[in-house]
């Protein structure tokens, strides 16, 4: 009987190959079960054989909100390690989430995703090169990554970091402060940045990136920018959630986005630690920004905008403004692709809508997972593209804030009846473009200056009275 046993064990594990192991025991990692469908071998020739398994991977579903209960819990989020692949073709199929093309690597590090002829909408058909591979959603953005990022980036006297508490899981909630010391606080924008509230929305920390790699390097524009803002930034509101691979929850199984109006028996720790911070912050003058990032599974970028209804005309005015700042020649995010709604009080833009009555201009900004614009024949998401998101991002914070940086100026102009004035005391000898606003800056003369000299600039018309802001830009290259 024993010996049959051991026959019948033999020729099946002959018929299977070694099985392919899967685990997810690392940062971010996350699986729910794997269910073999089924094993074959094919013969593609008379010497060569092949075996073709099949899975069923089923996602990791959150765990029980108890703040909201009747919120289904989110299964978004996979990435896990396959282990003795090698020369064998493994299919999968996704349950509890959507990928429409998922991503791999062979080193945990270097993510690429699967070409359109390995993966479709919930499912991969690939024959693997080397022994280990990852799969994931998206590319991740682990604790060990940011934690690199942390001390490259902290390495400048004007970044500094602290902590604004602690996590249900302890981990750090960890904060960057990002400003010129030299320049007086009263002189400043204050600007608060946070993303990965939810754990599956990597992107958004990609974005980031970009954004702080620009706003911490040694250049011209960054030390202007540094000058005239201070920066506040959490990178990870939801550490234990990024760390334990969750997709939309804490620990706990609280989605902090929609914690901030709950009892505090229901709040989780994460979003106290946010609150008491921002009031702090804010206890003489309200942020003049707030930026909570996240991704989506619309495939395109967005923003969450406040209708005029919900808020005021002005403060809608002030949104729309900064969205077609940031989408204004950005090739990956488009005037079309915005949301429009209220401003919750269980979200944190309705939480400071309440606190300032529109003081704060508080937006939502989402970034996709697979495409832009929602047009698949275009660029799929790259992180060079989130990043470059990133760096678009700051441009437009600074236009909105009618920042002056080297090379682009923007200048207020002064009323004269029917014509408007706009003065820069001392612009540096160059070619120059003028751009006006009309819902993206709109090029509307070229300027030379053959030698450092005072501005002068006079708007007659431009669609009846023309009254708003006069961008000087120098001329990278010829627009003619
Ligand atoms: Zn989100």
């Amino acid at each position: 009987m024993n010996v049959f046993i051991i026959l019948f064990s033999l020729a099946t594990l002959l018929q299977e190959g070694e099985l392919v192991r899967f685990s997810a025991n690392f940062d971010s990692g996350s699986l729910g079960e794997i269910k073999l469908i089924d094993s074959v071998w094919v013969r593609p020739s008379r010497t060569d054989s092949v075996l073709h398994l099949s899975y069923e991977v089923i996602s990791r579903l959150d765990p029980y909100n108890p703040a909201n209960p009747d919120l289904p819990p989110s299964g978004r989020w996979f990435y896990f390690l396959m282990e003795n692949v090698k020369g064998k073709h493994i299919y999968l199929n996704f349950k509890n989430t959507d990928p429409k093309r998922a991503v791999y690597s062979y080193d945990g590090i270097n993510f690429e995703r699967f070409p359109h002829y390995q993966a479709s909408m919930r499912k991969v058909s690939a024959l693997f090169g080397q022994d280990s591979v990852y799969i994931a959603y998206f590319i991740p953005y682990g604790w060990e990554r940011l934690q690199e990022r942390l001390t490259h980036w902290t390495a400048t006297e004007h970044v500094t970091m602290d902590t604004l508490g602690t996590s249900m899981l302890g981990f750090p909630i960890q904060m960057l402060t990002i400003t010129d010391p030299g320049v007086p606080k009263e002189d400043k924008n204050t600007v608060w940045l946070h993303a990965r509230v939810h754990p599956s929305e990597s992107p958004a920390n990609w974005q980031l990136e970009g954004l702080l790699d620009r706003l911490t390097e040694d250049s011209a524009v960054a030390r202007e920018y540094r000058r005239k803002g201070i920066f506040y930034v959490v990178p990870f509101t939801n550490p234990d959630g990024v760390y334990g691979g969750y997709s939309r929850s804490n620990a706990r199984g609280i989605n902090q986005e929609i914690n901030w109006d709950h009892p505090d028996s229901l709040t989780s720790v994460e979003v106290e630690a946010l609150r008491r911070r921002m009031e702090d912050l804010t206890q003489e003058h309200p942020f003049d920004l707030v930026l909570n990032m996240h991704a989506q599974s619309d495939d395109k970028a967005s923003y969450y905008i406040h209708t005029e209804e919900s808020t005021s005309p002005e403060y809608h005015k002030r949104a729309m403004r900064l969205a077609y700042l940031t989408t204004d020649e950005n090739p990956y995010f488009f005037p079309e692709d915005m949301f429009y709604s209220s401003p919750a009080p269980r979200y944190v833009e309705g939480w400071l809508w309440n606190r300032t009555q529109g003081s704060t201009l508080a937006l939502t900004i989402e970034m996709p997972y697979f495409f832009y614009n929602e047009k698949p024949e275009n660029e799929w998401v790259t992180l060079e593209s989130l990043k470059e998101n990133g760096t678009i991002l700051l441009r437009a914070v600074s236009d909105y804030l009618g920042w002056d940086i080297p090379g682009r100026h923007i200048l207020k102009g002064t009323e004269r009846r029917n014509k408007t004035v706009y003065r820069y005391p001392l612009l540096p000898a160059g070619a120059y473009n003028l751009y006006i606003w009309d819902n993206a800056w709109v090029l509307y003369d070229t300027y030379i200056k053959d030698r450092p000299a005072g501005f002068r600039y006079v708007i007659r018309s431009y669609n009846g009275r023309y009254r708003g802001p006069l961008r000087v830009s120098i001329r990278l290259h010829n627009t003619k």
